[in-house]
Order: structure tokens, then sequence, then C-alpha cells
């Protein structure tokens, strides 16, 4: 049994999913179900007993401790998060209350329930975190891409949370021994991406007829990793890495927020050609900057290539037209989630624990 925090949310259902198709290995997914979590993302395992959902949240010590109780996992996952940065310029409180707080909450539990397990049990638990590139700062043009001895330097609320939460993790290693693992990774795509976030946004927008709104110049470059090649990553790190180790995650795939929209526009052309045969790139339209928005993030993956042998298994070019491909065959999950059907779907369905 394993346990896994915001399996509900974009990364952790694909983990989710993913995990249950190649293991028989139960999880439990502790979700509070915020506009991010959709439980539409894990219907594929509705009657699967060897998916156990509980809405709550990483911040109830209490429902943290009970369910370790219960479910006594070999690890525990933390996936949850508040993660869009935009939404962390305009209301940071959330950001602390769970990346912060909530983390704080869930390795104290976590702690607890470490410490009173038989010797043998203990020794083979993990606590795997799951972190973001984005704790680094920014990179200037020409710099050599982020490696795990770069230094912190956050530049947004969010950032700044997560950078708080690694920290925390750190130091319940370093202080009390507890056995983690952290994992920070560079941008991800794919299939259950919530359209708040710039690719789906795109994709979204585009089929809509709506205007495809880029920061600024749109030359701020992010590092790419289809969602998959991440969760893959972050299994291997649970079977093989090092306690107390942090592994950079990332594809080697730099690109520019331009070329992105302009990749997802002549995908789109080619896919679901527009009515009026013109190309989807004209509904480009560049907006003010984020404030505080980085340049540039890279990352450099090679430990986890060297120490642990992953690769990911897609290319840019792959995972990018497997996920167009994907949102032009799910239009209905495109439709529950910007009406928030499934909210009230989820009421239905689940009590809160
Ligand atoms: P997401 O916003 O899609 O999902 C987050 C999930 O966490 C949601 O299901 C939400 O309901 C749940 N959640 C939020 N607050 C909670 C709380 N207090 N208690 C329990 N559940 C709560 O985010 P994501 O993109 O899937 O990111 C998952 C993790 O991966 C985050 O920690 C994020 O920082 C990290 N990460 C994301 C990316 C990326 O590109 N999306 C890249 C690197 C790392």
């Amino acid at each position: 049994m394993i346990l896994v925090t915001g399996g509900a949310g974009f990364i952790g259902a694909n983990f989710v999913l993913d995990w249950l198709a190649a293991h028989d290995e139960p999880v439990v997914n502790l979700d509070k179900l915020t506009y991010a979590g959709n439980l539409h993302n894990l219907a594929s395992l509705e009657g699967d007993a060897r998916h156990v959902f509980v809405q709550g949240d990483i911040g109830d010590s209490a429902l943290l401790s009970q369910l370790l109780e219960q479910h006594r996992p070999r690890a525990v996952l933390n996936f949850a998060a508040e993660s869009h940065v935009d939404r962390s310029i305009h209301g940071p409180e959330d950001f602390i209350q769970t990346n912060v707080v909530g983390t704080f909450r869930l390795l104290e539990a976590v702690r607890g329930y470490w410490n009173a397990l038989p010797a043998e049990d203990k020794q083979g638990f993990r606590f795997l975190h799951v972190s973001t590139d984005e704790v680094y700062g920014s990179l200037d043009a020409q710099a050599p891409a982020f490696t795990e001895d770069h230094l912190y330097e956050p530049n947004s609320p969010y950032s700044a949370s997560k950078a708080a939460s690694d920290h925390l993790v750190r130091a319940w290693h370093h202080t009390y021994g507890l056995p983690v693992l952290t994992t920070n990774c560079s941008n991800n795509y794919g299939p259950l991406h919530f359209p708040e976030k710039l690719i789906p946004l795109m994709i979204v927008n585009a089929l809509a007829g709506k205007p495809l709104p880029i920061y600024g110049d749109g030359m701020q470059v992010r590092d790419w990793l289809y969602v998959k090649d991440h969760c893959s990553a972050i299994r291997r790190v649970l079977e093989a890495g090092q306690l107390g180790e942090t592994y950079n995650v990332g594809g080697w795939n730099e690109k520019p927020n331009v070329e992105i929209v302009n990749t997802v526009c002549n995908l789109l052309d080619e896919l679901r050609p527009r009515a009026d045969g013109q190309s989807y790139a004209r509904q480009i339209t560049y907006v003010k900057d984020r404030p505080g928005h980085d340049r540039r993030y890279a990352i450099d993956a090679r430990k986890l290539e060297r120490e642990l042998g992953w690769k990911p298994a897609e290319s840019f070019e792959t995972g990018i037209r497997k996920t167009v491909q994907w949102y032009l065959e799910n239009p209905e999950w495109v439709a529950q989630v910007q009406s928030g059907a499934y909210r009230d779907w989820v009421q239905t369905q689940y009590a809160s624990a």
C-alpha cells in the first residue's frame, strides 16, 4: 500500500493511473479536491478496490494519523500543492497554507507513524516529496542548466512556498532521520492538465475561437517534460533513490513559450483545421507580462540518468502530438472542468472525510 496526496490533480492522477496499470499494490489517495482536483481524472478506477479515495486536507493532522494507522503504507508520496504561479501572485495565502503548513503537518504525521513502525518496516519506508525546478529561480540565456547543487532563489510566492517545503523535507531527514527523497521537475504537459496552464489553455482557446494570450515577448524559456515521463521518474526514485537526496527531472526540451504556442497551432492546423482554412496562429495575442516573470528554467537531469538509469520515453515532438490528440478526443473532460460540473458530481459520490 502506498499513500498519495494530491492524486486527483494533473500529475498525481497520471501517477495513480500509471501505478495501478503497472502494479497491483493499492493506493490510498488523499486529496482536498480544490478547483484543481478532479475525480473525473480517475473515473476509470471506479469500482477498483485497489484505489481508496479520501477527500481531505494534508494540513489535517488527525486525519493523516488516522489514515496512516488504518492503511499502514510503505511509502507516502506528496503531490498535493497549490500549483499555479498566477494564482499565487493574486492570493498567496493558500500557497503558504498548503505548500508550507500542509507539508509540515504531513511530515509530522509521517514522522510519528514511521517512528512507531517495527524495525523491518521502518527501514523500507519512504517519504517522497514532489517539487519543481522553479525553486532555483531564473537562469540567464547562456547559463548552464540547474543541477541539484544550484542555490535556491525562488521568485514567485508559488516557488517560495515550494522551496520552503523542500527545506522542511530536508530538515526532517537531517534532524529526525526521516527517510525522504525529493524530486525537482521541469514543466509538465500531457493529458488531464487543467486548462489554466499554457499548453491546455492554448488548445482549448484555439478550438473555442478565442485569443491565445502570450505574456510579454513570449521568449520566456521553459524546459518541458511529458507527464508520463515525470511519473516514471518518480517511480524510479521511489524504488532506488538514495535517502536524503534530491533528483532533478527534466527532458532536455528547452523552448520559448512562443514556440510552444506555434507548435500547438501547427498540430491543430493539421489535426482539426479551422473552418476558414486559416492557421490557429492568427489567434495569438500578446498581453502584458506577468510581474517578476522568470526568464528561463532549464534542468540538468544527468544525476537521475546516471545514478538511477532513468530516461524519458517521449521526445517533445511525440509528447506534444499525443497531448493535442488527447484534448481533441476528450472534449467532455474539458467541458466538465470548465463548467465545474465535476464538483457537483463529487458531492454526490463522496462524503468529506
Ligand atoms: P495540480 O494543481 O493539478 O494538482 C494539485 C492537487 O493537490 C489537486 O488535486 C488538489 O485538489 C490537491 N490539493 C491542493 N491542496 C491540497 C491540500 N491542502 N490537501 C490535499 N490535497 C490538496 O498540480 P500538479 O500540476 O499536478 O502538481 C503536482 C505537484 O507537482 C505539485 O507539488 C507541484 O508543485 C509539482 N510540480 C508540478 C509541475 C507542473 O508542471 N505541473 C512541475 C514540477 C513539479
